[in-house]
């Protein structure tokens, strides 16, 4: 049992000696001699509030200014952001433990959501309440995206071309589809500078406006990577920003291969019958639809061999088999005449087949794929 004492160092009082934990406390470091309950509660402050709280709204998107840049808070109304912001703002002693506490709004006007706060808890084994009404000013303003937005503004060109064709309808809405995507990404790491500004269609394909060149990169590359072809890129000077800085506008012109996945053409350099196109990455690809075997031009063709469009894999009609004359040759039903011709019998021709797809085009009667399955 120990002897020893301690004194109120303010009033004189004797108070029960501090445990050894209570000591030790890391919040109140240096506290050694504790004052007694008397004198502590004088000047026990429980909670800590602002006079009032300024908030900065953005009115079109709701996103919040804090520290010095505006903040996505997905706040579904201005009380939601009030009670965000004064649960930012307002402190409770260290000392009280099993804090609890409500808040009460109050519409004042359009713009002042008063707060009334309860606060309950527990200090020295006694329980302590305290109300406090925090006044939340509401500003609404623009923040600087939706302000750019508004205005316009873009710093990037994507434009959807393609190389001796318009681009398709395919093509085009897929090119929107991935800049939304690609923005809707970026937004969802909390890039607020990601937005598409607009999508113009043009007599010969599509310019789409973004709001960064990083954007206008992603989108190229990824049509790229799907579609094929090439893409150039060419700066602008724009305009100098405030520090001075000269501001560059880049415009990225994505050139489409002039051949798509479905098209049927004839090669120039060879006889070896017309192509049915199945992929224009890279070099083009495809299947003669005179053998069915695979065809692929050359390095120096690329994605663009000398060729003539003879029609789509779309375009194909039906044609009744007549007879399998031999592992070359098929007797078919020119589809608009009806007469029966003999034409290359394809790999992929099925001998079972009542009737086949056929193309009928400048370069003859071809029996295409079947792809009506796909
Ligand atoms: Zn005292
Ligand atoms: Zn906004």
């Amino acid at each position: 049992m120990s002897e020893s004492r301690a004194f109120c160092p303010r009033c004189g009082d004797a108070v029960p000696e501090r445990s050894a934990s209570d000591a030790n406390d890391p919040l109140r470091p240096g506290a050694e001699v504790e004052l007694c309950d008397s004198c502590y509660f004088e000047d026990f402050d429980f909670v800590d509030a602002p006079e009032r709280i300024d908030v900065r709204v953005c009115a079109r998107c709701g996103a919040v200014y804090r520290g010095n840049r505006w903040v996505d808070v997905g706040a579904e109304d201005y009380t939601d952001i009030a009670i965000e912001e004064v649960s930012k703002a307002l402190g409770v002693h260290v000392d009280v433990e099993d804090v609890a506490w409500q808040i009460d709004p109050e519409q004042v006007d359009q713009n002042t959501i008063r707060m009334h706060c309860f606060f309950t808890g527990v200090v020295r084994g006694t329980p302590v309440e305290e109300q406090v009404t925090v006044p939340v000013k509401i500003a609404r303003q623009t923040c600087t995206r939706c302000g750019r937005i508004a205005g316009d503004y873009y710093a990037s060109i994507v434009q959807i071309r393609a190389e001796d064709r318009t681009p398709t309808s395919e093509e085009t809405d897929r090119a929107t589809e991935i800049a939304n995507e690609i923005v809707a990404d970026m937004e969802a790491t909390g890039d607020r500078n990601a937005f598409v500004t607009e999508v113009g269609e043009t007599d010969d394909g599509l310019n789409i406006k973004v709001s960064t060149n990083k954007i206008g990169k992603k989108i190229s590359n990824k049509m790229l990577e799907e579609f094929g072809g090439t893409v150039n890129d060419a700066e602008t000077l724009v305009t100098e920003d405030e520090d001075g800085n000269e501001v560059y506008r880049v415009t990225f012109a994505v050139r489409l291969p002039p051949y798509t996945p479905g098209d049927v053409i004839d090669l120039a350099a060879d006889d070896g019958g017309p192509v049915l196109v199945r992929s224009a990455r890279g070099n083009l690809k495809g299947t003669r639809v005179t053998t069915g075997e695979r065809y692929e031009a050359s390095y120096e063709e690329g994605n663009s061999p000398d060729a003539r469009k003879l029609g789509e894999l779309e375009d194909a009609a039906e044609a009744t088999v007549v007879t399998v004359e031999d592992e070359n040759a098929v007797q078919v039903l020119d589809p608009e005449t009806f007469q029966a011709k003999t034409v290359s019998r394809p790999g992929y021709f099925d001998p079972d087949a009542e009737t086949v797809p056929v193309l009928k085009s400048r370069a003859g009667l071809h029996i295409l794929p079947d792809e009506t399955d796909d």
